[in-house]
């Protein structure tokens, strides 16, 4: 296979049924991957230990697989490649990029001086970590742990703007330090963050493009970030308008009754569901 060949991925999270939301955006990655004359492999974030259910793996495949959707074998699961992220949190220990964090999730959100954006990043991202938490650049760092018990942040570049040309929505920028900052690498329960894993596995599986919800366009800019810092070229990034339910809130695990598997046993046809997202397609 040529390096050029294209290859996209599904990224599910096993933690809750799939909703009508994901297998739209699923759709779009497996058209774009047929389009393109590439392959398709399918990755399982299954790192969120509290709320990962092996069950939902089991109804995830099956859920796809209803849904028409083919993909390379063998799945890829993140929880059995934790050893490479370690290897690239050294990496990034190595290089002085990373710092440890011990103020917590609220010292942050009170202490974030940047306005929040909540439509830019999505209601669901992080606060902007204030620039006089970091410690100062030429202090030492003290090594990493063989278990972590501290959470590790990426050290972003303040004052840059990051860009990358998305595929749907066209270029897109966001300035370092003041619409995201200094992130999360490797959590205190001694997990790598899905901004790392994810990172890491679009580099090492040779993804060529990213297909997504538009929830994640912020962690783009995170991962672009963290691509560049171990030495790997960024793939192509396409994000997909999310599905809103009929109040304009955007599709949730919660939201069973649009799950695909509730949709089936009402006697939904995955061709009706595929009609569906087809004739959207279309409309401007
Ligand atoms: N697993 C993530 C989710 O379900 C998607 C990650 C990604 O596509 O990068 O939201």
């Amino acid at each position: 296979m040529s390096s050029s060949t294209y290859c996209g991925r599904l990224a599910p999270s096993p933690t809750g049924l799939l909703h009508l939301g994901h297998a739209r955006t699923f759709w779009v990655a497996a058209q774009r991957a047929r389009q393109a004359g590439g392959i398709l492999l399918l990755r399982s974030d299954d790192l969120d230990a509290v709320r990962f259910r092996l069950d939902f793996v089991d109804a995830m495949l099956e859920d796809l697989r209803w849904l028409g959707l083919t993909w390379q074998e063998p799945m890829v699961a993140q929880s059995a490649r934790r050893p490479r992220y370690r290897t690239a949190l050294e990496k990034l220990h190595a290089t002085g990029l990373i710092f440890p964090c011990a103020r917590s999730r609220r010292d942050v959100i009170e202490a974030a001086s940047a306005p929040h954006e909540p439509h830019a990043g999505g209601v669901h991202d992080e606060p902007v970590y204030p620039e006089h938490f970091r410690p100062e650049n030429h202090v030492p760092l003290p090594p990493l742990d063989e278990k972590i018990s501290v959470n590790w942040r990426f050290r972003v570049p303040i004052g840059e703007t990051v860009m990358f040309t998305d595929g749907h929505h066209g270029p897109q920028s966001a300035l370092a330090g003041r619409q995201f900052g200094d992130f999360l690498v490797w959590r205190k329960d001694d997990t790598p963050s899905y901004q790392l894993a994810c990172a890491v596995d679009d580099a090492e599986m040779g993804i060529t493009e990213v297909v997504r919800g538009d929830d994640l366009i912020r962690s783009t800019f995170r991962q672009i970030l963290l691509l560049r810092a171990l030495g790997a070229e960024p793939p192509a990034y396409y994000h997909c308008r999310l599905m809103l339910d009929e109040h304009g809130e955007r599709l949730a695990k919660r939201h069973d009754a649009l799950s695909l598997r509730a949709l089936r046993e009402q006697g939904v046809t995955p061709e009706s569901v595929i009609r569906k997202f087809d004739s959207e397609a279309k409309k401007p």
